[in-house]
């Protein structure tokens, strides 16, 4: 473990998701010393991930870190997070439209869709594929795979183009056997764990780019 002073700390291995991807960092405690400690956020710097604590005094370098992840808000983020990625292949199969921005929160997300009309997009239709989907009870697999093969995957919707060029192994979310999809996020491991969702609001950002509201039905 290192300290950032003033900032927070840094560990060997960490439980904690850094904000990226349009999912929120993790909230949690850690204990650091015998003393609690709120991690307010979680930041990528460069290669590693800093916990930001309120203050670091008293932290020094090599102590042990017990950590506590706000496990309901990261849960809501991980089915969250799975149900973008089975929108994103509904839309994308129905409307040929990527997705191009998305922000993930425990309770709710939006997504935007490009191109893609308000006039065209139908809430009620994607709500219906994304309920069977969801009863199939699919599995979602995660593991690595050669940029190349994926490639030429039609389980693939999304442009490899748009990542980095150097990385040639990528770390892929599949739901199983429908839809493949690079992603560093966390998801959950079935689409059981899934409810129905309401789309609640589709708004045109004009420039044929329209965004979307959902959450799961209560
Ligand atoms: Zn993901």
């Amino acid at each position: 473990m290192d300290v950032k002073e003033g900032v927070g700390i840094i560990m060997d291995a960490t439980a904690f998701y850094p904000k990226g991807g349009g999912q929120n960092a993790d909230g949690g405690l850690l204990f650091i010393d015998g003393k609690e400690h709120e991690v307010e956020d979680v930041r990528k710097d460069g290669e590693v991930i800093v916990h930001h604590l309120a203050s670091t005094i008293g932290i020094s370098p090599g102590d042990s870190v017990q950590g506590v992840l706000n496990w309901k808000n990261r849960y809501g983020n991980m089915r969250m997070h799975t149900a973008q990625h089975l929108i994103s292949a509904i839309v994308k199969d129905n409307y040929g439209a990527d997705t191009v921005g998305n922000q993930l929160y425990p309770d709710k997300a939006r997504m935007d869709f490009s191109p893609l009309s308000k006039q065209d997009f139908e809430p009620e239709e994607v709500a219906r594929i994304f309920s069977e989907q969801i009863s199939k009870g699919l599995s979602i697999k995660i593991y690595f795979a050669e940029r190349k093969d994926l490639n030429s995957d039609p389980r693939v919707r999304i442009s490899l183009n748009r990542l980095p060029p150097h990385i040639s192994n990528l770390r892929v979310i599949e739901i199983d056997g429908y839809d493949i999809c690079p992603c560093a996020g966390t998801h959950i491991k079935s689409l059981k764990e899934l409810r129905p969702i309401e789309i609640t609001r589709a708004k045109s950002k004009g420039k044929g780019r329209i965004r979307v509201e959902y959450w799961f039905v209560p």
